[in-house]
């Protein structure tokens, strides 16, 4: 048997290109390390930000307006709950990064959108305690996805349309022939005409013939008890990033009943994906601890925590390219921390680029070649 194209990795961008290549009548293999969704790379912790005015680069939105769709869509098919709209916060000095240029891609691309003042976010979401000349730009549509949902949604549905996706069963090595791709795993060989690397934190070490410029960071979630009555609960309080510092932002979630989940978007310190594990440091509640105090005047008692990577390209944007020797086989790794929400467009273009052999013109911006 020789497949059409292999994914490798099924997490959050392999189980939306299975999907969306088999929903064009490719044989698809999938292979995957682990039993995605599972705790060991980047897709676990119940939620996932999706927002659309997207400080990083205008560029960006025509991609999540693609990717509103394509999860609505993946809902209807599957009738699952997979997105919520809870509205959104960007909160941080009028100069900052965060509010500069969140205003700048609503304003180029019409996204519904109003700015607020300190005192008009205290009155509408009173647990926030901000500084009185910070503002914020509120976003109708932002809301959270539940990862491990969209993942096993998808691999489903991938299932269905005739994918063979294999667990448990990592790949090994590759290597290019002349009619495409031998894959080796401890279970056999298998034979691709086209490959995608879907791999989150491992892709680098599949990948040694590039020296992919990516750095493998440990990230900490939490989640802290609430008081009665609850500020945070999902009726008056939205999803939320806040810049307090260049480059570092802290953003959260409401309680839906889990606690008030609210984490750090900073990389974390540098790891090799297999050394990952869930243990979290009392210096590190400590620091949360204090950007709550800081940012909501309280204390709350922590519930639950858990740790997480994110793959970091040095200037934050994703990397999605062909491999230049092998132009049948694509590297997917969009991460620095926040690539979920997009796995809806990305899995489709992705898909649409194997079958053309062309890349697409919204994802050029992306390419490998801007590091060399
Ligand atoms: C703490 C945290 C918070 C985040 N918050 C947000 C957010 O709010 N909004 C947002 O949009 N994004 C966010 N992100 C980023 C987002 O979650 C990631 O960009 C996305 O999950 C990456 O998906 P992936 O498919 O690349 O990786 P993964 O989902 O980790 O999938 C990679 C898969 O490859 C498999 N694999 C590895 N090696 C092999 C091999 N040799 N053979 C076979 N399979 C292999 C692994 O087992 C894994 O299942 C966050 C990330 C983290 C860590």
């Amino acid at each position: 048997m020789i497949w059409d194209v292999a994914v490798i990795g099924l997490g959050a961008m392999g189980s939306a290109s299975s999907y969306y290549l088999a929903q064009k009548g490719l044989k698809v293999l999938g292979l995957d390390r682990f039993t995605p969704p599972h705790i060991r790379g980047s897709s676990h912790g119940q939620t996932r930000i999706i927002r659309e005015a997207y400080f990083e680069h205008p560029a960006y939105v025509p991609l999540l307006k693609r990717a509103y769709d394509n999860w609505q869509d993946l809902e209807k098919k599957s009738h699952e709950s997979l997105l919520l709209k809870t509205g959104g916060l960007m909160i941080g000095a009028p100069q900052s990064e965060l509010i500069l240029g969140s205003r700048q891609s609503a304003e180029k691309h019409g996204i519904d959108h109003h700015m607020l003042t300190a005192a008009e976010i205290k009155a509408a979401y009173p647990a926030f305690e901000i500084p009185s000349d910070w503002i914020a730009l509120k976003e109708n549509r932002a809301g959270l996805l539940y990862p491990e949902k969209c993942i096993e949604t998808y691999l489903d549905l991938a299932q269905n349309a005739g994918s063979e996706l294999h667990t448990n069963e990592p790949l090994l090595n590759w290597k290019a022939t002349n009619q495409g791709f031998v894959l080796e795993t401890e279970l056999g060989q298998y034979q691709s005409k086209k490959l995608v690397f879907c791999s989150g934190a491992w892709i680098g070490s599949l990948l040694p013939e590039l020296t992919l410029p990516l750095k493998v960071t440990r990230q900490v979630l939490f989640w802290f008890k609430t008081p009665t009555p609850n500020p945070f609960a999902l009726s008056s309080f939205p999803i939320f990033l806040l810049e307090f510092g260049k480059d570092k932002h802290l953003y959260g979630f409401p309680d839906q009943g889990a606690g008030f989940k609210v984490a750090l978007h900073i990389p974390g310190h540098a790891l090799k994906p297999d050394q990952l594990t869930q243990s979290v440091e009392k210096n590190e509640i400590l620091e949360m601890e204090t950007y709550l105090k800081q940012f909501f005047g309280t204390t709350l008692k922590l519930k639950e925590t858990a740790v997480c990577m994110y793959t970091n390209t040095p200037d934050g944007h994703f990397l999605i390219d062909r491999h230049p020797q092998h132009p049948n086989l694509w590297i997917m790794s969009p991460c620095s921390g926040h690539g979920f929400k997009f796995a809806s467009a990305l899995g489709e273009l992705v898909a649409q680029g194997l079958v053309t052999n062309q890349m697409p013109s919204e994802l050029k911006f992306l390419s490998l070649q801007r590091f060399q």
